[in-house]
């Protein structure tokens, strides 16, 4: 009798065995395939697994086996390379499989309920109208049409009989006289209609050809293209490609940039059902999208990280958008890369796999080096849109107005006399306003956490950005009851008002997370922007993907500094990415842009490197450096972290799974640590973290699993929250 192994969704990182269902026999047995659900005891309550093989040995006592329940589906939920995908992951991610694979099901299967497969109601004759002579009924000649479009399509959905003018009134009248019934079916395959692209250059062709000869086998490309060099226009001819063979495409697109904007662009190609996902979805919604994609109905899957584990019948290409972007890794719980996971996903799959960005990874571009992916380039824009000049601005010892320079005041204002429009970019990170005492240096901090409070002034609030916490303002120092206090830091708020003051006449649109919460809040801005009118955009981050301002000649970044030596490893990768990526935005055929710096480092290396030869160069020069202190692609990093109530106990656990781990340790594995967070208190709990580099990815991979295997043996690990991050985004 074989035994059946199953993943069931729980905290601990293996399998479970279990007897098959009593009353079996074996041809029964054999038609239960991996990926199906099943009902089995677990402790005292009863569980919805998934049956992941079916084994002929196990090492568990034959009296400790149980048996397994009800199999709750013929066809399994999860197919095979998907089901492969999610192990491999589990793996490698080093977190419990059960939750892996529980978590590509739709919510509203995950605990067992039977599957029903997505229908739709359509029209048909009924007998009585089948013995209906042509033409009748003649007193009623819109029904008569009816029975006609019936009698030919054989049965037809409402909404296309609605478009052949049949209003739901005739469909009820002649449903009255029993001449149509309803009948409930499965949707059909429709194959996709692909409207004709553009004539592409000559690099575009070339990125088409190679991409579309690999189709039906696996192999990673990386297109690398400056912004609006036609990127987009190269997935979609590939994608015209893949749709005429009959396949599925699978497109990633990081979290800003999954807009309708870029959905009605899609829409516009291609006559194909198209779905998407993304984390707002209701349940409903999320079944039906899992449902045609399971089944092949949709042409396209469209979605931000979680996508990458969608159930796809028929996978034939998987392009990564802006492949460099951080949302595209999990930070919390499963902390996967979907971009890593979607390379994966194409070799099991024997898909190619297209990851496109203007600022290749650094982690893409050593992959490019060594011949693991074959690399693309578009080095043009497509249309006759003139790259941005830019122009470094060394503020030093300048008066400043809320941040801005006199000399970025004036290019401001010459811009909007001539019409156009401006973009001024602020770097949230390290830069939020806060409140400080001028007298005693008191500053404003979180109870809660090490991290000091920004200012709202809108709202009157102090607001602490990592867990919530917020405090009114105060109007004399907690400290020394000074009410000397004063506002450090910047930001957009308080730009703003100076820039209204400066330029009343021109509306000057605010993005940033505060100002965009509200739905439609970013359309409405867009709108705006799209009118042409001589206007200010003011933002963050959430200004420097996915969008183009074609109208905006002038960018202006407020400050660069707070990147160039920022304390994580990956600050000025991130920075020459945010550089190019926002300057990207702007300009187009008669006016390039110009692009503004305001930095007190006119000289650093870095910035130099970046303004005079481009993201590539830098990037590579990067590189020669991560190279050289044996760090990310070239050293593989894990990252153990723990957090508790009392210090000591986050601590005293890393340092006990350290030594265990010394005592194992292989060559080419460094640890460093434990050592406190870079912020060792957030939300009131302590936090440490030992970080461990290994010189090769086989390494990393043994070491993940000897970590977790510590620290999963230790009983102090119960009383305290513990997590491994493979390949970690940052060391925060
Ligand atoms: P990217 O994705 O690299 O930013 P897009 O594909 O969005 O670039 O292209 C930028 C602009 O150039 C778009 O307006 C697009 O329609 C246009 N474009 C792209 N390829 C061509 C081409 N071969 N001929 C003419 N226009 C093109
Ligand atoms: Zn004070
Ligand atoms: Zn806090």
């Amino acid at each position: 009798m074989p035994i059946f192994r199953l993943a069931v969704a729980s905290p601990l990182r293996r399998f479970f065995d279990y007897y098959p269902p009593a009353g079996l026999d074996s041809k029964q047995l054999a038609r239960i395939h991996p990926g199906a659900r099943i009902k089995v005891p677990f402790g005292r309550r009863s569980r919805c697994a998934i049956l992941v093989e079916q084994v002929q040995d196990t090492a568990v006592a034959e009296n400790k086996l149980r048996e397994a329940g009800e199999v709750l589906d013929a066809q399994p939920l999860i197919n095979r390379p998907l089901l492969k995908l999610c192990l491999w992951a589990a793996g490698y991610y080093q977190h419990p499989p059960g939750e892996v694979l529980r978590a590509t099901l739709p919510p509203s299967l995950r605990n067992g309920q039977p599957y029903q497969p997505v229908r739709q109601t359509c029209w048909r004759l009924s007998i009585a109208g089948r013995g209906l002579p042509e033409g009748a009924p003649r007193r009623a000649p819109r029904q008569a049409f009816l029975l006609e479009l019936l009698r030919e399509a054989g049965s037809m959905e409402r909404a296309s009989l609605e478009q052949a003018g049949i209003s739901p009134a005739v469909l009820r009248q002649a449903a009255g006289k029993g001449l149509v019934e309803a009948v409930h079916l499965e949707p059909a395959h429709t194959p996709a209609v692909s409207r004709p692209g553009l004539d592409l250059n000559a690099e575009q062709q070339v990125a088409v050809r190679e991409v579309a000869a690999s189709l039906g086998s696996f192999q990673c490309f990386l297109l690398e293209g400056i912004t609006g060099s036609g990127k987009t226009e190269v997935y979609l001819q590939l994608i015209a490609r893949v749709l005429a063979a009959g396949q599925q495409v699978l497109l990633l697109l990081p979290e800003i940039g999954l807009t309708p904007q870029t959905l009605q662009r899609f829409q516009r190609r291609f006559a194909a059902n198209i779905v998407v996902l993304h984390s707002n979805l209701t349940d409903k919604a999320r079944e039906r999208a899992w449902d045609e994609a399971r089944h092949g109905r949709a042409h396209i899957v469209m979605g931000t990280r979680s996508a990458v584990f969608a159930n796809i019948a028929n996978l034939g290409l998987i392009v990564v958008d802006e492949e460099h972007d951080q949302s595209f890794k999990q930070q919390d719980g499963f902390r996967y890369s979907a971009r890593d996971v979607a390379v994966k996903r194409g070799q099991l799959e024997q898909a190619p796999v297209l990851l496109g960005s203007a600022t290749p990874s650094l982690e893409s571009l050593a992959n490019a080096e060594r011949g693991r992916y074959r690399q693309l380039r578009l080095t043009q824009r497509a249309t006759a849109a003139g790259l941005p000049q830019f122009i470094p601005l060394d503020i030093r010892g300048m008066p400043l107005q809320a941040g801005l320079s006199e000399p970025l005041l004036s290019h401001i204002s010459e811009n909007l006399a001539a019409g156009e429009q401006v973009l001024l970019f602020l770097n949230r990170r390290g830069y939020a306003p806060t409140l400080q005492c001028h007298h005693c240096g008191f500053v404003a901090g979180c109870a809660h956490c090490d991290a000091r409070l920004t200012l709202h002034r809108k709202a009157a609030q102090l607001r602490c950005h990592h867990c919530g916490w917020s405090a009114r303002l105060y109007r004399e120092c907690p400290e020394c009851q000074s009410r000397q206090l004063m506002i450090s830091g910047l930001g957009t708020e308080q730009v703003e008002e100076t820039l209204l003051a400066r330029f009343p006449a021109v509306s000057t649109y605010r993005v940033d997370r505060d100002s965009m919460q509200r739905r439609g809040a970013m359309d409405a801005v867009f709108e705006a922007v799209s009118s042409g009118a001589p206007c200010i955009l003011l933002g963050t981050q959430m200004l420097t993907k996915g969008h183009h301002f074609p109208e905006v000649t002038l960018v202006g970044l407020v400050d660069v500094d707070a990147a160039l030596f920022s304390s994580d490893f990956r600050g000025p990768e991130r920075l020459g990415q945010l550089l190019t990526q926002v300057s990207g935005r702007a300009g187009r055929e008669k006016k390039p842009g110009r692009v503004v710096l305001q930095t007190h480092y006119p000289d650093h290396p870095l910035l130099q490197t970046l303004l005079r030869d481009g993201y590539g160069k830098f990037a590579r020069d990067l590189l020669e450096q991560r190279r050289a202190v044996g760090m990310p692609p070239f050293g593989h990093l894990l990252l153990l972290r723990a957090e508790a109530g009392q210090a000591q106990d986050a601590q005293s656990f890393l340092d006990q799974v350290r030594d265990g781990y010394a005592s194992a340790r292989e060559p080419g594995v460094t640890c460093i640590g434990p050592l406190p967070a870079p912020m060792p208190r957030r939300k009131s709990r302590f936090r440490s973290q030992l970080l461990v580099v290994a010189n090769t990815r086989a390494l990393a991979r043994r070491s993940a699993r000897q970590l977790v295997y510590l620290a999963e043996a230790l009983p102090a690990g119960k009383a305290l929250r513990w997590s491994l991050d493979v390949d970690p985004q940052d060391l925060m």
